[in-house]
């Protein structure tokens, strides 16, 4: 426990991932752009700081959970950012989900500075975060990781060193590949029953148990068939997710058809729904394509 810990970005998931590394037992340096994200750290002893380089002068491994590449980009080399404050072997760890690229292309800019970095983004939604069983995809230096397991372990508990930087990101780019489709293969699934006229909720039920069954079938029963499109995973960052996925594709020149087919539900949320609700509200707009509608009524509720 001798290394300090920063934590910048403390939303839906860094607030959580920051509470269990303080019931851990470790030593916590915050920030957060609003001061009031900051409070249920400060009641558990963790230090509030005004800025990302505040946060690093004090610290030797600096985790940052934001929500888009502008973002990192901003918290880590912007003007008041963590390479500002952060000195020589310094670790600085990424576990929000961006561009591959430009997570390189931060490394090699640290690296001048000899100020370490990983990327480590994850999977697991909310749930896992509060209960700490994340899985964690991490690119960089082996040495690195190494430093950096005890505090993963913390964390989550599928921990895969996947490549040098940027593979992390490649690995939840993937992820999120699987995870837009599957959401809207679900979405289609249960639409079709109740245009049959079976009942979805039995229909999922029997797919549970077979080759069909997944992740994403178990855990969005409420939210489709009810509608309840509390925020878990907003569409906004699904949205960029696609985005970063179908850039990605386009710098390497290979198709991902079911990936963009997937972004067009998400755009067509964007423009008409809270940006806030839980992706699974993809569903929405396959509702309305063949007018089939899973929920007695829509709850949208912003946060
Ligand atoms: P969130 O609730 O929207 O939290 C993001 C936090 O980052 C907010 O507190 C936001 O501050 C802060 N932030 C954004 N831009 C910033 C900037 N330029 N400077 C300072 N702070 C900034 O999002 P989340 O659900 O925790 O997701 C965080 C990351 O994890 C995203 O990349 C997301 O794709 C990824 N992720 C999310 C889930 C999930 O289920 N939620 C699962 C896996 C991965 P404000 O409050 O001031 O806006």
């Amino acid at each position: 426990m001798s290394e300090k810990i920063g934590f910048i970005g403390l939303g839906i998931m860094g607030c959580p991932m920051a509470l269990n590394l303080c019931k851990a037992g470790y030593t916590l340096w915050v920030h957060a752009r609003r001061p009031e994200m900051m409070l249920p750290l400060i009641e558990v002893g963790a230090t509030a700081c005004s800025s990302p380089k505040a946060v690093a002068a004090q610290t030797d491994i600096i985790f940052t959970m934001v929500s888009d590449t502008p973002d990192v980009e901003e918290v880590i080399l912007g003007e008041n950012g963590v390479m500002h404050g952060a000195s020589a072997d310094n670790l600085i760890i990424d576990m929000s989900s961006i561009a591959a690229s430009s997570t390189r292309r931060m490394a090699a800019t640290l690296a001048e500075k000899d100020i370490e970095m990983l990327d480590a983004p994850v999977s697991g939604g909310d749930k896992g975060a509060i209960a700490g069983t994340l899985s964690i995809m991490v690119g960089g230096k082996a040495a690195q990781f190494e430093r950096a397991r005890p505090l993963f372990e913390v964390l989550g508990e599928n921990i895969v060193h996947i490549g040098d930087h940027g593979a992390g990101q490649i690995a939840k780019t993937c992820n999120q590949v699987l995870v837009s489709q599957t959401i809207a293969a679900v979405g289609e699934a249960l639409l079709l029953a109740k245009a049959a006229g079976v009942e979805p909720a039995n229909v999922r039920k029997a797919l549970l148990g077979g080759f069909a069954g997944s992740r994403i079938l178990e855990v969005h029963r409420q939210r489709m068939l009810e509608h309840h499109f509390q925020t878990g995973f907003k569409t906004k960052h699904c949205h960029k997710d696609m985005r970063v996925a179908m850039q990605t594709a386009h710098e390497l020149g290979i198709a991902l058809p079911g990936t963009a087919l997937a972004t067009q539900y998400l755009s067509a949320l964007m423009g008409t729904r809270p940006r806030s609700l839980d992706s699974a509200a993809m569903v929405l707009a396959l509702e309305q394509l063949s007018d089939v509608h899973l929920g007695k009524g829509e709850r949208f509720k912003e946060e």
